[in-house]
């Protein structure tokens, strides 16, 4: 592999910073796409008095998640019951507009 590369580039990408490196993360994954990891799991209400996830400790579900990872960090979402592919840029663009709507309300 780093043959092909060369050794110059190499060395250039080993300096980077790490913001640098995450821009070329995702030019690279603009090319290849990104790995995305989809499982099943039971989910958790959170209600305090829900006999399935308070009493038996199972939750609800199979749900399907995807798993993936996203300028160096690990991020897990909810897709539903039904199994559906997600575009991790939509996905990112709109946790970030939920993160900036409650950041607004205080
Ligand atoms: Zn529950």
């Amino acid at each position: 592999m780093i043959e092909k590369i060369g050794k110059d580039l190499l060395d250039r990408i080993t300096k980077l910073d790490k913001f640098s490196l995450y821009e070329l993360d995702d030019y690279i994954h603009s090319l290849i796409g990104r790995r995305v990891t989809y499982i099943q799991r039971p989910s958790k209400c959170g209600q305090p008095h829900c006999k399935k996830c308070r009493v038996e400790g199972i939750g609800h579900g199979l749900y399907w998640f995807a798993k993936f990872r996203h300028e160096g960090r690990q991020h897990m979402v909810y897709i539903g019951k039904a199994k559906r592919e997600i575009n991790i840029m939509e996905v990112m663009k709109k946790k970030k507009e939920k993160k900036q709507k409650s950041k607004k309300r205080g």
